[in-house]
């Protein structure tokens, strides 16, 4: 393993795999990977998908792409990669595929559809889904590629649009542990931590869980806001108050949804860019299914998916979720 790779918290139980920005420089760890390269394979080019698949490409990887939508291929097309015409074509030259879907509608459709990649998968090939899915179909589709011979792992991610440009990410990876090395060596030109959660779907386990706390203290930091400025406070000394105080939380201290309280994060933008709230309202209704299946209490998870639903039917679908402060704004209640 090289020397910017480190393997953490074997003690704890906790595989945990990082990479040091400043430990080798970019030319170094392109020459080093450029030995080995065998064409990696990428499905869903979207906001996430684009620049996670750069990132392997400046890592030495030739691409195979596809993506349902043409114009999402396009640029990978110019800069010479392959690009091709249905997912089981690209499992017939790649042993290595990422994908990266917006659901489990979606991601059921690439594997296991007419044209999906397992019509032409190879023994031995390693499948990760990058996508926030529902556990229990990671698991079908783990079970499903099984039966073919190769591997699947879960692996989503937490970080967003700009982490995945910059290629830091948090990969949150279920499945044989055995495999996890040969994950992370792709996953580690993406993130600059790789964790190793367990079995296949434990990762979008810990997505879902994550997702769902984030959902409710982005509400909580959006009403204390909301409360405080109808109480005359100034936004930006109620949130140096709260960044100093108990109720301090990412929020409110890095992505703080009142427009002139930060710069560089969506609510300075009119909410463009982001994490939509559509995307938010799928992982709360996977954490909602999850619940179920588990009989676990999830008062506030369950009112959070509410509001974030009603929020899609009222126009801000397309929106950052931190818009949710907007929409309160946009509320009275007696
Ligand atoms: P996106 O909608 O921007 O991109 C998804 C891409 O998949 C699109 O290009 C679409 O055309 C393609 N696609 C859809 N169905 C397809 C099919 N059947 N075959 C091939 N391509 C298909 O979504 P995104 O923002 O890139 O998110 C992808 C996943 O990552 C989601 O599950 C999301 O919840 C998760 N995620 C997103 C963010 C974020 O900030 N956007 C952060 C963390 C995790």
């Amino acid at each position: 393993m090289a020397a910017s790779l480190r393997l953490r918290g074997a003690a704890s139980g906790l595989r945990y795999w990082s990479r040091r920005p400043a430990a080798a420089s970019l030319a170094a760890v392109c020459s080093r990977s450029m030995a080995s390269k065998t064409p990696v394979g990428f499905i869903g080019l979207g906001n996430m998908g684009n620049p996670m698949a750069k990132n392997l490409m400046k890592h030495g990887y030739p691409l195979i792409i596809y993506d349902v939508f043409p114009d999402a291929c396009k640029e990978f097309k110019e800069a010479g990669e392959q690009v091709i015409s249905s997912p089981a074509d690209v499992a017939e030259k790649a042993d290595r595929i990422i994908t990266m879907l917006p659901t489990s509608i979606n991601a059921m459709e690439v594997y296991s559809g007419a044209n999906g990649i397992l019509k032409k998968v190879k023994k031995g090939s390693l499948l990760i889904d990058s996508s926030t899915i529902d556990p229990a179909v990671s698991k079908e589709l783990a079970k499903e590629v099984e039966k073919m011979g190769a591997v699947f792992m879960d692996a989503p991610v937490s970080g967003g649009v700009g982490a995945a440009q910059s290629g830091n990410l948090t990969f949150m990876v279920g499945g044989v542990e055995e495999e996890f090395a040969a994950a992370k060596e792709l996953l580690g030109c993406m993130g600059s931590s790789v964790v190793y959660c367990g079995a296949v779907g434990t990762g979008q386990a810990a997505k879902i869980c994550n997702n769902m706390l984030l959902a409710i203290s982005m509400i909580g930091t959006a009403e204390t806001m909301n409360l405080g400025i109808r109480l005359g406070l100034d936004p930006k000394l109620l949130t140096k108050i709260v960044n100093m105080s108990s109720g301090r939380c990412w929020s409110s201290d890095t992505y703080n949804p009142v427009p002139g309280v930060m710069d560089g994060v969506p609510s300075a933008n009119n909410y463009q860019g982001g994490f939509g709230t559509t995307l938010m309202a799928k992982d709360l209704g996977l954490a909602q299914d999850s619940a179920t299946s588990t009989k676990s209490p999830v008062f506030l998870g369950s009112l959070a998916h509410q509001i974030f639903r009603t929020m899609c039917a009222k126009g801000y679908a397309k929106k950052d979720f931190s818009s949710v402060f907007q929409f309160l704004r946009e509320e009275e209640s007696f």
